[in-house]
């Protein structure tokens, strides 16, 4: 016979609430005797369901026999939240509406059955009825953030980026903590939207509106890139995906193979190379992200992407090994004293594109796909791109 972990854990706490009533009675006289065979019954019935794997009815049990009072009520919301944790969400349900609908339930503990049994809903995707009750509960005080939050998540799930535009206002004015770049992102996920509609000029409104929560957009900046590149604006284009990396050069692997085709449209060459150089002055780590952006597109072959990639081969721990046995056979091999970095280059590619592309600054959830909402932690936009030489698919790990 399997015994069902819900039923043990059910009569472990009728239990625990007959010994607590047994301590907190003891002596007192009259009743204690018929409450006490009472308590008996109740537990052996419990045990019996129990027996005959029917976990359900001993439920029952535990909410008929565990009176609501101050004593007992942290119980059932600590039975609540196990069952809803287990994703037994149909016990948790029943835990939470059977705390509600009894009478001498105190204020603050009706709204903390209520929040609870908004969570419960939303775990079992009835999103309306969650809304209802978190709407309710913005109203009360020390409810009025967990709900904003709930409430912002409920309207994510449900992709009404208007409604949770609405929400994070409420929550930054509640809590005075600037939610800017989400509802940035939110503006970006209209113009999405808009996008797929084919109407360009809302879209283009939607990325301003965005780009006017947060200056630094990554998001909007890309768009309004490829937008202007797809309508041959070549410097509006160029500006935008300047802008990325002038914010944030870890994106070189995204838009610097973008960057030189729309250069090279204005003015070729010599223009990518001193913009190039510039970002090498902007920031010290530039050389190993554009080094990496290089290697993995070839047709990044200006002088400046050249010499972050010779810098990078010589310099990456990782590649130390692989580099010295190329620079030995090269030498040895020819008249030539500079080493051909080209096989090298080539194999780091391979290496580089075995790895994961993106992960979560948050929670560190890695992926191939650029998710601008992690789909592990749920933060917007903490997904960068991330190059790791991995040697597991090409058979030259240990
Ligand atoms: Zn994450």
């Amino acid at each position: 016979m399997t015994i069902d972990f819900t039923a043990i854990i059910i009569l472990l706490l009728i239990a625990a609430i007959i010994f607590g009533w047994l301590l907190a009675n003891w002596g007192r006289g009259r009743g204690r005797d018929s409450r006490f065979k009472f308590y008996s019954s109740e537990y052996f019935k419990g045990l019996n369901f129990l027996l005959n794997e029917q976990p359900d009815k001993a439920l029952e049990v535990f909410i008929r026999v565990a009176e609501v009072d101050s004593d007992t009520v942290e119980t059932h919301f600590a039975l609540g939240n196990l069952f809803r944790r287990r994703g037994e969400v149909d016990r948790a349900i029943r835990i939470h509406q059977n705390l509600i609908a009894r009478p001498n339930l105190t204020r603050i503990h009706r709204a903390q059955a209520l929040f609870e049994l908004a969570e419960d809903y939303m775990r079992a995707g009835l999103l309306d009825r969650a809304e209802t009750i978190l709407l309710e509960l913005l109203d009360i005080p020390n409810y009025t953030e967990p709900a904003l939050r709930s409430l912002v998540s409920l309207y994510e799930q449900q992709k009404d980026w208007e409604q949770a535009i609405t929400m994070r206002r409420r929550l930054q004015s509640h809590t005075n903590v600037s939610e800017e770049e989400t509802i940035a992102q939110y503006y970006c996920e209209l113009a999405q939207i808009a996008l797929a509609g084919k109407d360009r000029a809302l879209a283009r409104r939607l990325l301003k509106r965005s780009q006017s929560h947060d200056s630094n957009c990554v998001r909007s900046n890309l768009v309004l890139a490829i937008m202007a590149e797809e309508d041959h604006d070549w410097v509006r284009s160029q500006k935008h995906y300047k802008c990325v990396l002038e914010h944030e050069i870890r994106y070189a692997t995204e838009v610097l193979p973008s960057l030189a085709r729309v250069t090279r449209h204005i003015d070729g060459q010599q223009t990518l190379e001193s913009m190039l150089t510039g970002l090498l002055h902007g920031s010290p780590k530039a050389s190993g992200y554009l080094a990496i952006a290089a290697i993995l597109d070839p047709n990044l072959d200006d002088a400046v992407s050249q010499a972050c990639i010779a810098d990078y081969l010589r310099t990456e721990p990782s590649l130390r090994g692989l580099y010295e046995m190329f620079a030995a056979f090269t030498l040895h091999d020819s008249t030539n004293q500079i080493p051909d970095l080209q096989p090298l280059q080539t194999a780091v590619r391979n290496l580089l594109k075995n790895g994961p592309r993106y992960r979560c600054e948050e929670c560190g959830f890695r992926s191939k796909t650029l998710y601008w909402q992690c789909p592990s932690c749920k933060t917007w936009n903490r997904t960068m791109p991330f190059h790791e030489i991995s040697f597991t698919a090409t058979g030259l790990s240990s």
